[in-house]
C-alpha cells in the first residue's frame, strides 16, 4: 500500500451517492490521501462543495489524530481530504452561457478553489466540430485561462482529438505550467503532444487506460513522454465513474456516463463498469509494469508530482 493522489474524479456525482463513505473508507484503506472533485457544469458546483464539505466532516480533525499519536492505536475509519477544481468543460460547451462564466469568476473570489477543470477542447463528435460550437470552446477555455492566471491557479486540461488548437492556445496564453502547474488530464494523446504538453510544465494525467494492453499508442506516448522528460512528468488519476481499470470491469459496457445525458446521470448505472477511488492502485502497478520502476519509487515521485502540478506541498503520510 503506497500513499497516493487521485488527482481527478467525479466522486461528487450521483452515482456515488449510495455508498460514497463506504467508497472513500475503502480508498483511503488503498492508499488514497487525497482527491481532487473536478467541475464541469456550472450547476453542479454546488454539488462538488456540499461533497466536499460532507466528505470533511467525517474525520475527526487531523490536528486531534495527530497530537496523541502515542495513544491507543486509532481504529476508527480515516478517509481521503477532498478538494476542488471548477470548471466548464468543452464537451458541454452547449450548456456553458457567458453569465456560468460570469458566476465562476465570482465564485473564484470568494470560495478559492484548488484548480480550474476541467478545461480546454473537445472534438470527439462531429457536432462539436463544427466552427460555431468549436469557437465558442475555445473562447471559454481562453476565459477559463486568464482567469487561472489571474487567481494564480493551476489549470486541469480535458483535451480530445484538438492537442494541435489546444498547445496553440497554451503557447498563445500567458497562462505558464512551469510557474502555475497543471494537468493533461486523461492524457490521449500521441507522443509528440505527450512531449509537447510536457515541454510546457503540464502533467501527464494516467487513468486506468493504462492497465489496457491494447492501449499501444498511450503506452508508447507515456514511455516516450518519460524518456525525455523523466517520471517527474506524470501523475496518475481515477477520473471516476469513468475509466474503470481492465482488471475492475465486470461489464463490456464501457460507455461513459457523464457523457450520455446531463440532465439524468448514471441512471442505471449498475449496467457499466462504475470506477471509484479505490481503484487508483491498479493505475500505480500498470505504470510501474510499463516503466520498470518499483511501486515505492514510484509512487513517491507520483506524489511529489501531483504536489507540484496542483501548487500544495501535502506531507507524504
Ligand atoms: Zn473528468
Amino acid at each position: 500500500m503506497y500513499p497516493m493522489i487521485d488527482t481527478h474524479t467525479h466522486f461528487d456525482a450521483p452515482v456515488f451517492d449510495e455508498d460514497r463513505v463506504l467508497q472513500a473508507q475503502k480508498a483511503y484503506s488503498k492508499g488514497v490521501r487525497h482527491l481532487v472533485l473536478v467541475g464541469y457544469l456550472y450547476k453542479h458546483f454546488d454539488r462538488i462543495y456540499e461533497t466536499q464539505q460532507a466528505l470533511s466532516e467525517l474525520e475527526p480533525s487531523e490536528s486531534a489524530s495527530s497530537a496523541s499519536p502515542s495513544t491507543s492505536p486509532d481504529t476508527s475509519p480515516s478517509y481521503p481530504a477532498a478538494h476542488i477544481a471548477l470548471g466548464l468543460h468543452p464537451f458541454y460547451i452547449d450548456q456553458h452561457t457567458d453569465a456560468h462564466l460570469t458566476a465562476m469568476a465570482k465564485m473564484l473570489d470568494e470560495r478559492r478553489p484548488l484548480a480550474i477543470g476541467e478545461i480546454g477542447l473537445d472534438t470527439y463528435t462531429d457536432e462539436m466540430k463544427t466552427a460555431d460550437k468549436f469557437d465558442k470552446q475555445k473562447r471559454f477555455f481562453n476565459a477559463q485561462l486568464d482567469m487561472a492566471v489571474k487567481h494564480q491557479l493551476p489549470v486541469m486540461l480535458h483535451i480530445r482529438k484538438a492537442h494541435a488548437e489546444a498547445l496553440a492556445i497554451l503557447k498563445a496564453h500567458d497562462y505558464d505550467a512551469h510557474k502555475l502547474g497543471g494537468i493533461a488530464h486523461s492524457f490521449s494523446g500521441g507522443e509528440q503532444e505527450a512531449k509537447a504538453f510536457a515541454k510546457l510544465g503540464f502533467k501527464l494525467g494516467v487513468t486506468g487506460q493504462v492497465t489496457n494492453p491494447n492501449a499501444k499508442k498511450l503506452r508508447r506516448a507515456i514511455q516516450v513522454a518519460v524518456d525525455s522528460y523523466g517520471i517527474e512528468c506524470l501523475v496518475i488519476e481515477t477520473d471516476c465513474p469513468d475509466m474503470t481499470p481492465v482488471m475492475c470491469q465486470t461489464s463490456a459496457n464501457n460507455q461513459s456516463a457523464l457523457g450520455m445525458n446531463v440532465d439524468n446521470e448514471w441512471q442505471g448505472a449498475e449496467g457499466y463498469n462504475r470506477n471509484v477511488p479505490a481503484n487508483l492502485p491498479w493505475v500505480l502497478k500498470s505504470l510501474s509494469e510499463l516503466l520498470e520502476v518499483d511501486s515505492a519509487t514510484l509512487a513517491a515521485q507520483l506524489w511529489k508530482n501531483s504536489c507540484a502540478a496542483l501548487q500544495t506541498s501535502w506531507a507524504y503520510q
